[in-house]
């Protein structure tokens, strides 16, 4: 059994102590008019954090589900969709869209770079029949940030009609997101990321022209068909039995991240990062992310020359009880996430235990 621990990968994320209490008490059903004020109670918080006037809808799942349900309810079989990927994630993101059988048109950007507003533009130029563009807000394998808003405008610009399908995942709740005003169409975000809530939610906003999307779409869909979930939605309920307890804590989350005030978190997650990423480099590792695209959740980076990436992880873990995450690089690379209920004294405490675990491994 572990003392303590100082929890650093990218999701989940640490639970506040209201959150681990909300999930410990006594199971209600799923029928009942508890459940359904827990359900009214934390949609105010989440139109709020993904930046929409509709209701938000929550899934059990996690994320990949959220991405997978944001695809087969807007997209047919056949459909020309054009996918943004800077990472891991968005490259999941068109293998799923490619699984149900749209035809996928990527377009890649190095590592540790973001997206390019014009390539995208050129790309949607080049694929004028294209239904949809994928796109990840902050891309959690490398750490880089995208600039949503500009590529959107620009989509808009050469393709007037595009659905725009986005992965916020590790965005949420983390970085300043405004899915009306910006024009996102479907916006996936999960509990166990920036909400300080458990993992076990996918949760799913949509536009008008996203909702008109979900109407037509001829991919198969059953447990993920949001015209259900809407349907029981309007009553406070979903149609299958949900992550109960999961819910519980999203809605201990939340109030939280509400009652700090979003602007508040936004500028607590950047300045975390802005000491992530300074503490790393004067260890000697070089961010994955380049500055000006550093995403406020995750900071990826290049372990020092002659290091090995796994063993310093494991000496992180079994020493001094700091768990990262590999980063996209096998071997060459460390993840140290900055998302949810973290602060400074968590961050300044693993990049000391960094500092002395390299120590340790250089012997
Ligand atoms: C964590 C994450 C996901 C989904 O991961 P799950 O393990 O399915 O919850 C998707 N996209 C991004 C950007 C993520 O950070």
């Amino acid at each position: 059994m572990r003392r303590s621990m100082n929890l650093r990968v990218p999701g989940p994320t640490p639970l506040p102590r209201a959150v681990c209490k909300a999930m410990a008490r006594p199971m209600i059903g799923h029928r009942s008019s508890e459940f359904r004020d827990l359900m009214a109670e934390i949609q105010p918080c989440l139109r709020a954090v993904f930046g929409v006037g509709e209701d938000v809808i929550v899934l059990t799942a996690s994320g990949t589900g959220g991405l997978e349900a944001a695809v087969v309810n807007t997209l047919s079989p056949g459909d020309e969709v054009v996918a943004v990927s800077v990472g891991v994630f968005g490259r999941r993101f068109a293998a799923v869209a490619a699984a149900f059988g749209a035809r996928v048109t990527l377009v890649e950007f190095p590592p540790g770079q973001r997206a390019d507003a014009r390539t995208v533009g050129a790309a949607l130029a080049a694929a004028p029949g294209a239904k949809a563009l994928l796109l990840t807000h902050s891309e959690t394998s490398t750490g880089v940030a995208n600039d949503v808003p500009a590529i959107v405008r620009m989509a808009r610009q050469v393709s007037p009609d595009i659905l725009v399908l986005v992965d916020g995942v590790s965005s949420v709740g983390a970085m300043p997101l405004e899915a009306d005003a910006w024009g996102c169409d479907v916006v996936v975000a999960a509990s166990q990321k920036a909400l300080m809530g458990p993992p076990g939610l996918a949760l799913i906003s949509l536009s008008r022209r996203g909702l008109a999307a979900v109407e037509q779409a001829r991919m198969p869909r059953f447990y993920w068909d949001l015209r259900e979930a809407r349907r029981w939605a309007t009553r406070g309920e979903t149609p299958f039995t949900p992550a109960i307890g999961a819910i519980r804590g999203l809605h201990a989350g939340l109030r939280m991240l509400i009652e700090e005030g979003l602007d508040a978190a936004f500028a607590r997650h950047r300045e975390l990062a802005r000491m992530a990423r300074q503490g790393l480099a004067r260890l000697g590792f070089r961010p994955v992310a380049a500055e000006e695209c550093a995403s406020p959740s995750v900071t990826a980076a290049w372990v020092p020359e002659g290091v090995s990436a796994d063993l310093l992880i494991r000496v992180l873990d079994e020493r001094y009880d700091v768990v990262l995450a590999t980063g996209h690089e096998p071997d060459r690379t460390i993840r140290l996430a900055h998302m949810g209920w973290v602060h400074e004294v968590d961050i300044r405490e693993a990049l000391a235990a960094v500092e002395s675990a390299l120590a340790d491994v250089r012997g």
